[in-house]
Parts: structure tokens; C-alpha cells; sequence
């Protein structure tokens, strides 16, 4: 498993319970969804209604859930949680919706994994509150309208792409959230550890935001692998040193990079001459699947600048070069 893996894993699940941001002023970062969210929640406060249906996107670890739960706390309404693959049938949704409080807050992660037959149910739920159910079976079954309370749905998906467009157009607030910038993740790293009792000082609170891919669910393991570091070799405080020595032993590189990354751009650069390289050829010389390549691998090289997507395939940048103590090539290879 890597460190730097942006899914949750159980010990991340134990201590995010802890950690979570309640509240609209404890969730850093992201103000341009921070004001706007600010506003609507108080709107909807004022007039006793429920807040209009929520989509959230963005890629893992970067607050969706938390965000959720933040806004059933600032709305002061209950959250119900659940999930697209764990909807399997129409009735575990319509289970749901009817034991809902009016104004309550249903979050469904993964929302682009619904099933059709589950989606169907959920849009004249969003759109009129209501639900058609059927009852009975065969021949005398029959179908009935049930009015629901009005309610937030809050949807959360990795990519706004992914929604088929009859659901993406229920949503009445759309928020796109963004990888966090260094000094918002210290931020963070510095807000977990007052938590968790940790003593981590500012540079090093510094170090391990540099290295969290822009990422708050890294920031907070990294900070737990330090800690661990520093309670062993460093005399318990997460200094700069301490958090660079910590970062070093688990292989995480002042860019985020692991040992993986590193060598998916060493191969490029050492066996295909910087590209470009097709995904295929790419994934055999790794000895990794074309879809954890694309899908895990890539994004945070190529938003970092790393790598580039050209139609003739991948080609490291004169900064992976460079990030090797390596000269590019004069004349790119494209
Ligand atoms: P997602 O649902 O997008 O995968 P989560 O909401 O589970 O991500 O966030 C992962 C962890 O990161 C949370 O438990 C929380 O501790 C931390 N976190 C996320 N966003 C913020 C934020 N804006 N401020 C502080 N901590 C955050």
C-alpha cells in the first residue's frame, strides 16, 4: 500500500472521525465553496427551508465527506450517509428518503454509481419530494405516490463528468473542490496536530504539507509517520529535520513523489528517451495495469508538471529531467 495513496485506509477511518472539521470556519482552504456555501446555508436557514441539492466533485481525500457533514452542522439538521454501490435497490433508497426528518441531509458518496433503477427513483425525489413505490407483486401490483419531507441531497463524485445529465441537472449548487495549496495543508497539519496532541512546529508542520500531493488525507497520514519518527529518534517534536528524515524513511520525496512515481517517470526517461511512450508500452514496462496508471499514477504528475498527455503518447518534462539531476534533451523529442 502506498503512504501517499489518497483512498482511505482503516487507520485513516479511525482518526479522520476525530479530526473531521465541524464546522464551516474549521474547513481550511477552498474559500471560493466556502463563501459561496456560507451564504446559501443562511439563506436557507432564514427562510426554514431546505438547502437546495448539493453536488460536490473533486478527487479523493480533498474534504467531500467532511464538507457534507460540515454543512448538516451549520444547517443543524441530521446527516444520513450512505452510498452508490451500496444502493443496489430502488427500495434501500426509498428505505432512506421516508425516514428522513424534513430538512435533513442525505449524503450519497460515490453518487455516479447509482444504479438506473435506483436513479429513476431519485429523480422526482429531488425535483417534487415524492417517491412512486410499487406494491405488491405480478398482476395486482400497483404503484403508489408517497410525498417525502423536503431535504438536501448532498452527492459527492470524484468527476462532475462522470453523472449521466438528468442527475447532474438536479443539482442546484455545484462545487468543485481544489487541491489545497502548502500553506493551506500546513495549516491543516498544524490544526490535526493540536488535536491529536502532537508537537509539530511550523517548519515541520511545512515539510510534510510540501510533500501531501495537495491532499489533506496524505497530510494527515504523513503527519501520523512522522510523529511516529519523532517519538523514536527526534526527542517527540516534528521539527524540519525530524519531518524530513521521517519522509525519508518512507520514501516520499520533496516533490510527494514515492517510489513508484519516480520510477514510472525514470522509465520513460531511461528506456523511451523521454517519450513519447504509449500507455500500453508504459504499463508493460511497469509491470502495472493501464487503469492504475491512468487513473492513480498520472493525474498528480501531470498537474504537477511532470508528465505530459500528447496524442502520440506520454513524455516526461524537462522538469522530471531535471528532478533527477538530469539534463533534458536540448531538442524535445516530440
Ligand atoms: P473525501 O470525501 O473527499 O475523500 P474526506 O472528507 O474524507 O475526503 O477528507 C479526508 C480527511 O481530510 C478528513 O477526515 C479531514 O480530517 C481532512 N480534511 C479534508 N478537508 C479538510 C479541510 N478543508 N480542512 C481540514 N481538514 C480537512
Amino acid at each position: 500500500d502506498r503512504v501517499i495513496a489518497a483512498a482511505a485506509t482503516r487507520e485513516d477511518e479511525a482518526i479522520e472521525a476525530s479530526i473531521r472539521p465541524k464546522r464551516l470556519d474549521e474547513y481550511l482552504g477552498q474559500q471560493a465553496v466556502r463563501e459561496q456555501l456560507a451564504i446559501y446555508i443562511e439563506a436557507a436557514r432564514r427562510r426554514g427551508e431546505a438547502l437546495d441539492h448539493v453536488l460536490i466533485f473533486g478527487p479523493p481525500g480533498l474534504g467531500k465527506t467532511t464538507l457534507s457533514h460540515v454543512i448538516a452542522n451549520e444547517l443543524g439538521v441530521n446527516l444520513r450517509s450512505t452510498s452508490g454501490p451500496v444502493l443496489e435497490r430502488a427500495g434501500d433508497l426509498a428505505a432512506l428518503l421516508t425516514n428522513l426528518e424534513p430538512r435533513d441531509v442525505l449524503f450519497v458518496d460515490e453518487i455516479h454509481r447509482l444504479s438506473p433503477v435506483v436513479e429513476e427513483v431519485l429523480y422526482p425525489a429531488m425535483e417534487d419530494f415524492q417517491i412512486d413505490i410499487m406494491i405488491g407483486e405480478g398482476p395486482a401490483a400497483r404503484s403508489i405516490k408517497l410525498d417525502l419531507p423536503p431535504f438536501t441531497l448532498i452527492g459527492a463524485t470524484t468527476r462532475a463528468g462522470l453523472l449521466t445529465s438528468p442527475l447532474r441537472d438536479r443539482f442546484g449548487i455545484v462545487q468543485r473542490l481544489e487541491y489545497y495549496s502548502p500553506a493551506e495543508l500546513t495549516a491543516i497539519v498544524r490544526r490535526s496536530a493540536k488535536i491529536l496532541g502532537i508537537a509539530c512546529d511550523a517548519d515541520g508542520a511545512g515539510e510534510i504539507a510540501r510533500r501531501s500531493r495537495g491532499t489533506p488525507r496524505i497530510a494527515n497520514r504523513l503527519l501520523r509517520r512522522a510523529r511516529d519518527f519523532a517519538e523514536v529518534k527526534a526527542g517527540g517534536t516534528i521539527t524540519r529535520d525530524a519531518a524530513m528524515a521521517a519522509m525519508d524513511l518512507v520514501k516520499v520525496d520533496p516533490e510527494g513523489f514515492d517510489e513508484l512515481d519516480r520510477r514510472l517517470l525514470r522509465i520513460i526517461i531511461e528506456s523511451f528517451d523521454g517519450g513519447p511512450v504509449g500507455a500500453d508500452s508504459l504499463a508493460a514496462a511497469l509491470s502495472e495495469d493501464r487503469g492504475t496508471i491512468e487513473d492513480v499514477l498520472e493525474p498528480y504528475l501531470i498537474q504537477q508538471g511532470f508528465l505530459v498527455r500528447t496524442a502520440r503518447g506520454r513524455m516526461a518534462t524537462a522538469r522530471a529531467w531535471r528532478h533527477f539531476g538530469l539534463a533534458p534533451p536540448r531538442v524535445p523529442a516530440a
